[in-house]
């Protein structure tokens, strides 16, 4: 019924009375009235009058199902939607939806996570109102060892999605994080559950800090699009914005499920290549020089004793050698 009245509200030209609505939706004035006490609830700003009914004056800065299905134009990617106002974990949830045969393509989306989840079982910090906190179910007929080349995709899509939004240069950490000015604005976690013959489902867990205004001391290297560009976005165009890219580039990969088609896109958005790194594996830590990108999406990369290594992402860190990022390049061995 919130979708409805929703619609209603917002393609008329002036106010609408209750009456009108009640009549065009076929419910009741008093259903009428509770869904716009829901509206207001969620933050709408709508005008009432005794005489003329009600009009929208101001819609807030959200992520619900309406907001984000208005103008998506994909034709997979979030057709589906479950918006939750807060939820431990999208991902959890995602892959709960999965696993009951939901379609592919459904996106929740959480206002709040209470237990954010990041990679190697880090937390991811979601306050509420203040980032996007989503999660993707694909069902990709690809093999399980090519799901990371997807991740790899979908941080790209994204690093481009908010550039053309925000106008923010934002540039790709190896393998998917996003950074702008040398910081943390955005994580993927991909999770998938596959058998020997194929994929049943890859959840693509992607977190974005928007409008945070400030983090705890324990992140220093995370940052918001709002303390780098120094003004409020608007979540739901970075979101849809993903989606459209993303849905593109998605069945572009599928048609060849290589990283191929992407490494130049690629190369050109990220910060990790042609300088020397520090990777952070489970037994031990090392320092070495970033090289290039391959066909699979793994980091090629040249020890200080020269030996070449191919380093695939889900396994390590990959960190600057003075921070989380270093912004000068540095050449050669
Ligand atoms: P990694 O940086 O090693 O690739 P993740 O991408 O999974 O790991 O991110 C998890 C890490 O990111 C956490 O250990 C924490 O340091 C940091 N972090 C947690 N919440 C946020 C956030 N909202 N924004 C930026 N960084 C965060």
């Amino acid at each position: 019924m919130v979708n409805e009245v929703l619609t209603l509200l917002k393609n008329a030209e002036d106010y609408l009375s209750g009456e009108e609505m009640s009549k065009v939706l076929g419910v009741t004035r008093a259903s009428i009235w509770k869904t716009i006490n829901k509206l207001k609830e969620q933050g709408y700003t709508i005008e009432s009058s005794t005489r003329k009914g009600y009009r929208i004056k101001e819609v807030p800065n959200i992520i619900t199902k309406s907001e984000v299905l208005e103008e998506l134009h994909t034709q997979l990617l979030g057709r589906e939607i479950v918006y939750y106002e807060e939820i431990s974990s999208t991902n959890e949830e995602a892959k709960q939806l999965a696993r009951e045969g939901c379609q592919e393509g459904l996106v929740v989306i959480a206002d709040q996570q209470l237990l954010g989840k990041g990679r190697l079982g880090r937390n991811w910090s979601s306050p509420a109102g203040t980032g996007i906190w989503m999660s993707l179910v694909l069902r990709p007929p690809i093999l399980p060892l090519q799901a990371s080349t997807l991740t790899l995709v979908a941080g790209l899509s994204l690093c481009e999605a908010i550039e053309a939004v925000t106008g923010l240069e934002a540039r790709i950490k190896w393998p998917n994080d996003i950074v702008v000015n040398g910081k943390k604005v955005c994580g993927i976690l991909t999770e998938m559950s596959a058998e020997l013959e194929g994929i049943k489902y890859v959840i693509l867990g992607i977190g974005i800090n928007v409008n945070t205004p400030h983090f705890p001391e324990d992140l220093p290297y995370a940052s918001s699009l709002y303390l780098e560009g120094k003004q409020q976005y608007i979540r739901k165009d970075i979101l849809k914005e993903f989606l459209m890219r993303f849905e593109k580039d998605y069945f572009t990969y599928l048609e060849v499920p290589t990283f191929q088609n992407f490494i130049q896109r690629y190369e050109a958005k990220c910060i990790t290549l042609n300088k020397k790194v520090k990777i952070l594996a489970s037994s031990q830590e090392y320092v070495a020089y970033a090289k290039a990108i391959t066909e699979e999406g793994m980091l090629k990369v040249v020890t200080e004793q020269g030996e070449e290594k191919i380093i695939l992402a889900g396994e390590v860190s990959v960190r600057g050698l003075y921070g989380y990022v270093d912004e000068e390049k540095e050449k050669g061995v």
